[in-house]
């Protein structure tokens, strides 16, 4: 085809995506007031999207009923008769026609005019309602400014956007995504990591554009080239790469139930990097010895409000269950930074990467910090939990966290809630800080695990989300390495394991480097454990 295009970005995650790309648009939260003569036009705009949106959630409700029954696809029926509703209708109506505005801005002030009148009443049932009309008010303005919602997935697609958030891409259809296109983002952003837990072509740092929206694309996640409008040649040409790669996955599929034993008889563990219950399964097919970093913050990225302790039990049973013995590492709520949710409101930061976040939340909002460590504590019973701290900078910061346990533990025995007591606890090493304190640090907990995404982002002072630096961020930088190296030579000095958790630990030019320092294990995102398997399997340590 002539209009073929080819673009270069940056691959940050493996494999090739063949398919159709669906652009995702976000919409912001503010819609700017428009003049428009023609009141029917805009209202005949409205009546339109009104009826797309019935479709969409018609789709929606018989997809969920489908997945998990009527009850749970009763809120989609719910929102098609909002639709309905001749109070909101009548409002929008006089809006557009006296104030001559378009229709997205007359459901707009709708939106915030109901909002104030149902967040008014003292009826907790239906301010409730509130958060489903804003769902149904969002829709309509997406419908109306001509947005995909990639959120709601129909067929397997290339999602292709300016930049996606970590909440954004947990809380789409994972079965239909094919593989990820954006401008911004990084190799170790946590965008990209969920793309490589999923097993995902991505690349980053192309120019996108939204016309792109319905082309087919091919994506390779390894180099990050991108063309669109192939021709059949190109297109048979990847899926023939989609077999190689099938191929060497099958040959790695032999390491299967091997043990990670170096040319010269050292055993290391090689985990797996989790961020939900789901993904656990592929730890398990991907032949884990345990999960070395449950990346819990997830769990609080995909709903409208905080986990209650009751979900994040059952998250953490569920897990330590189908472990079935092998460990389980959970790190206590990661969030801030790139991390956001709505509901958390942490305010605006000149550097959220420095600012508020992670443990830092935690020792300032003890309940937030006692719900998680009650449920890990309560779920300990069902299998081999452990727990870890990440961001720490400090001593003082270790022994308040302990003490947080020791609170929680005699709660807990009060009340005669089973759990377990020696429940291992770890930290994270990855701050320079941490780092140069750890043999300090060492005679505290049970463990170090070396977190090399933010490790080398503050030893660098490079923005691991800043596309425009990645080039720079050099991992065999001898200060990185240095202070890898130290944090395992003191670990082990205090008698403690360390293993690395970062995106470093999946680079297989850096396992005889790891081995030479001592590291006891590798925990890698779950398509990348038999190949970094295969790479210990060939290094003498
Ligand atoms: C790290 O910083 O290396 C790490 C494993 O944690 P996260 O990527 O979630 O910040
Ligand atoms: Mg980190």
């Amino acid at each position: 085809m002539s209009d073929m295009q080819k673009i270069q970005g940056k691959g940050i995650g493996r494999g090739i995506a063949v398919g159709r790309i669906l652009f995702y648009k976000k919409v912001g939260r503010q819609v700017s007031r428009t003049y428009r003569e023609d009141s029917d036009a805009e209202w005949k705009r409205f009546e339109d999207a009104k009826e797309k949106a019935q479709t969409q959630l018609l789709k929606l409700q018989e997809k969920v009923e489908r997945a998990a029954g009527a009850e749970n696809a009763a809120i989609f029926e719910a929102h098609r008769m909002m639709l309905l509703d001749d109070e909101l209708n009548t409002f929008v109506k006089d809006i557009i026609r006296n104030a001559k505005v378009s229709a997205e801005y007359a459901v707009f002030v709708a939106g915030e005019h109901f909002s104030e009148l149902l967040s008014g009443l003292e009826d907790e049932f239906l301010q409730a309602r509130n958060a489903d009309l804003q769902d149904v008010i969002w829709r309509l303005i997406r419908i109306l400014n001509g947005v995909e919602d990639a959120q709601e997935l129909t067929e397997p697609s290339i999602i292709v956007a300016e930049d996606l958030t970590p909440s954004e891409t947990i809380q789409m259809d994972k079965s239909l995504i094919l593989g990820f296109v954006t401008h911004l983002g990084s190799a170790n952003s946590h965008t990209a990591i969920l793309a490589r837990q999923m097993s995902l072509p991505a690349v980053c740092g192309v120019a996108v554009d939204p016309s792109w929206n319905g082309k087919i694309a091919i994506v390779d996640g390894e180099s990050g080239q991108i063309l669109l409008n192939p021709d059949a040649a190109l297109i048979e040409e990847s899926r023939k790469k989609q077999q190689q790669e099938a191929a060497e996955s099958e040959r790695l599929q032999r390491l299967k139930g091997k043990p990670a034993i170096t040319k010269d008889g050292r055993q290391i563990a090689v985990y797996a990097n989790i961020g939900s219950v789901e993904e656990a399964r592929g730890a398990i097919e991907n032949d884990a010895e345990g999960i070395g970093l449950f990346r819990s913050e997830f769990l609080y990225l995909e709903g409208k409000d905080f986990p209650s302790e009751e979900k994040q039990f059952a998250a953490y049973k569920a897990v330590a269950q189908a472990m079935d013995g092998r460990i389980v590492v959970i790190r206590t709520l990661d969030l801030g930074a790139d991390k956001q949710a709505d509901y958390l409101d942490l305010g605006h930061e000149e550097n959220p990467a420095m600012g508020y976040r992670a443990i830092r939340i935690c020792l300032d909002r003890p309940e937030i910090f006692r719900t998680q460590l009650r449920a890990i504590y309560r779920a300990s019973v069902y299998g081999n939990l452990a727990i870890l701290f990440p961001m720490i900078i400090s001593l003082e910061e270790v022994r308040l966290c302990k003490e947080y346990i020791a609170k929680v533990k005699a709660e807990l025995k009060e009340a005669g809630i089973p759990y377990k007591e020696d429940v291992q606890i770890g930290v994270m090493i990855e701050t320079p800080a941490a780092a140069l304190i750890s043999e300090v640090l060492a005679k505290e907990v049970d463990f170090f695990s070396i977190g090399t995404n933010d490790l080398a982002q503050y030893t660098l002072a490079i923005d691991r989300q800043n596309a425009r630096m990645e080039s720079q961020t050099d991992m065999r930088h001898p200060a990185v390495q240095e202070l890898i190296r130290r944090t395992v030579a003191n670990g082990h000095k205090a008698g403690i394991r360390v293993e690395i958790c970062g995106e470093l630990a999946a680079d297989t030019t850096f396992t005889q480097t790891f081995l030479d320092y001592g590291v006891d294990a590798l925990s890698v995102s779950a398509p990348f454990i038999l190949a970094v398997k295969d790479a210990v399997m060939h290094t003498a340590s």
